[in-house]
């Protein structure tokens, strides 16, 4: 079986995490063995003091690796911040990002290898190749895309509480997730570079070669949406013959983690289970959504909706969730098959 899954940081990180582990737990020969591509997102991609950071291919990197901090949910565990301190010394700025020692230590192999002309995709492997994920993670594009967010002008009385920022004007997507948490509203979030970007190779393959697809509860706009603004890549989830399935980020009508609702108020979506299945209503053929929150209305392709519990409270209950997803879209598989099989 071969699954293929879309993923941003942190929630895809442990989403994927409890997928393995329902996998490599199950009696059924075929999870078992089941093969698991990532498709991953890097338009939060940053340069910062001359490194090349990836923080999404990180957390999820690390989580199904061995290496996160479970605390924090991303960067490693154990770590400590020598080198940003001597940083902060200097005056360098930003120091508002943190960059954790060992953390840096990925941080120079990759910009090393992009520097000695190989892409990120071999970076990545090269690095993956330490961390033995359990799977095969695929940078989005080897082009650079990096989000930037247009922030509404801030009257002059709320500055202080916004370390001083003033609005109105264009800042990378960490400047306003990391340091201004969100807080000044967005007018606009761009995945620059995105439309002239290419999949990277083997992302297409993987799409339409899947079983099974799934979208694990990802931030939709700045995770998967920036996955899917890459050219071909919507195209081909809308194409693949594997069904696809996704897993609701909102419950209760608020991101479980996070400030996904000030990402989707950018672009004028409602933080709603059903309004989140809308972004993806080309492509989507099931939706799993917390009990209690409403299904969407129909779309322009059948979509199966189940209500699960979907916190990822702990191992077991992340295991369970993931263990849902696929039994939806292989029970979905299993509905094709019997549509095209000989009478
Ligand atoms: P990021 O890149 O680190 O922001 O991580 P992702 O984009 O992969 O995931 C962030 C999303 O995960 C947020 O929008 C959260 O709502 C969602 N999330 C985090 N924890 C949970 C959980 O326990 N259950 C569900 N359903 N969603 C979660
Ligand atoms: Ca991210």
């Amino acid at each position: 079986m071969r699954i293929t899954a879309l993923a941003g940081g942190v929630g895809g990180a442990r989403f994927l995490r409890g997928l393995l582990a329902a996998l490599r737990s199950s009696d059924d020969p075929a999870r078992r063995e089941a093969e698991l591509t990532v498709v991953v997102n890097t338009a939060d991609d940053v340069t910062l003091h001359g490194l090349r950071i990836s923080p999404d291919l990180d957390s999820v990197m690390y989580t199904l690796g061995g290496g996160i901090d479970e605390t924090r949910g991303w960067g490693r565990s154990e770590e400590t911040s020598g080198v940003a301190d001597e940083l902060a010394r200097y005056g360098r700025t930003p120091t508002w990002f943190t960059l954790g020692d060992k953390d840096i230590a990925t941080h120079l192999v990759r910009t090393q290898a992009l520097a000695e002309g190989r892409t990120l995709s071999r970076a990545t492997e090269e690095l993956c190749r330490r961390w033995a994920p359990d799977a095969r993670l695929l940078p989005m594009t080897d082009d650079v895309v990096e989000t930037h967010v247009d922030l509404a002008p801030v009257p002059e009385a709320e500055r202080a509480a916004h370390d001083g920022e003033a609005g109105g004007r264009r800042v990378h997507f960490q400047e306003w997730w990391v340091r201004l948490h969100a807080a000044v509203p967005a007018l606009a979030i761009e995945p620059v570079g995105a439309a002239a970007a290419r999949p990277a190779p083997g992302v297409l393959e993987a799409l339409g070669g899947a079983d099974v697809v799934v979208l694990p509860p990802s931030n939709p706009v700045v995770s998967i949406g920036s996955i899917l603004a890459v050219p071909g890549i919507r195209q081909a989830l809308v194409d693949t013959p594997a069904p696809v399935v996704g897993v609701s980020p909102v419950v209760g009508g608020a991101p479980v983690r996070g400030m996904a609702d000030a990402c989707l108020a950018a672009i004028g979506v409602p933080t709603t289970a059903a309004a989140v299945a809308g972004l993806y209503a080309d492509l989507l053929d099931g939706w799993l959504i917390a009990e209690g929150d409403e299904a969407p209305a129909p779309g322009p392709r059948p979509l199966a909706v189940r209500r699960r519990p979907l916190l990822m409270s702990g191992p077991a209950a992340t295991a369970a969730l993931a263990g849902a997803a696929l039994d939806l879209a292989l029970e979905l598989a299993g509905e094709r098959a019997g549509e095209v099989a000989p009478a």
